[in-house]
């Protein structure tokens, strides 16, 4: 759609060349927990004061995807980091992940996990947002920067986003069916050019997915095939052939 955008990776992730140092050196903030909804990550994640993020993270917990929909990936040779919502939340508490809006590296990118910091930052431009399938589409983007984080490595490859851009995808379809047709009227860009793209392109018909391969090329065909925790499938190679035609997406 825009092209003009060198950058507007959907779900990125910097790769710092910082290895764990401060994997579990984030200093914890004691400040009195403020309950407003009851809910137990006040708790657990006494940080986490931030309302839109609250919701979403409530939202993730929630979120369970159906076994055929991981059967689906599984058959495309897409294998998803987590079972469910629930258990990404769980993760996050455990490895002590901070979550928060601020500035993107690029202001098209809507989230992205930094290795050295152990920090997912949404897109500012979402801030105190009330608005539910944006609050959804944040909670899809935590799973997926979620995925980075339990690589516990600062690399990336067109693999492993096809792992969690498939997880973003029938995440979507899992809220699509609790909450219905809500996110069709959206133009904000986490949506319309964020998580309802990948819940269609995994799910076309097309048996060689191309519309998703051309996509994945466009925005992550500069990463490798594949890595230690994500051995390239037949998708990810499609992605890397054609280095001309990709070049001219970059
Ligand atoms: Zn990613």
């Amino acid at each position: 759609m825009t092209p003009v955008m060198p950058i507007s990776t959907v779900f990125s992730k910097i790769s710092s060349p910082v290895q764990n140092q401060e994997w579990t050196k984030n200093p914890i903030e004691q400040t009195e927990p403020v309950s407003t909804t009851g809910i137990d990550f006040v708790q657990k994640l006494p940080w986490l004061k931030d309302k839109t993020l609250e919701s979403s993270m409530l939202a993730l917990k929630d979120l369970k995807f159906d076994p055929d929909d991981i059967k689906y990936l599984k058959n495309m040779g897409v294998k998803v980091p987590y079972k469910s919502g629930a258990e990404a939340v769980k993760f996050i508490e455990k490895q002590n992940i901070r979550i928060l809006f601020d500035k993107t590296t690029e202001p098209g990118i809507h989230a992205q996990y930094d290795f050295g910091r152990n920090i997912i930052t949404i897109n500012e431009r979402y801030r105190n947002t009330n608005d539910f399938p944006v609050i959804l589409a944040i909670a899809e983007a935590i799973l997926h920067e979620a995925g980075h984080a339990k690589d516990n490595d600062g690399d990336s490859s067109v693999q492993e986003e096809l792992d969690f851009l498939g997880m973003n995808a029938i995440a979507h379809r899992a809220f699509l069916r609790k909450y219905g047709d809500i996110f069709s009227d959206s133009t904000e860009p986490i949506i319309s050019d964020g998580v309802s793209i990948y819940a269609k392109l995994f799910f076309e018909p097309d048996p060689e997915k191309r519309n998703l391969v051309q996509r994945i090329k466009d925005k992550y065909g500069d990463l490798p095939s594949g890595d230690r925790m994500h051995p390239p499938g037949a998708l990810a190679r499609a992605v890397k052939r054609n280095p001309i035609q990709n070049a001219l997406f970059t």
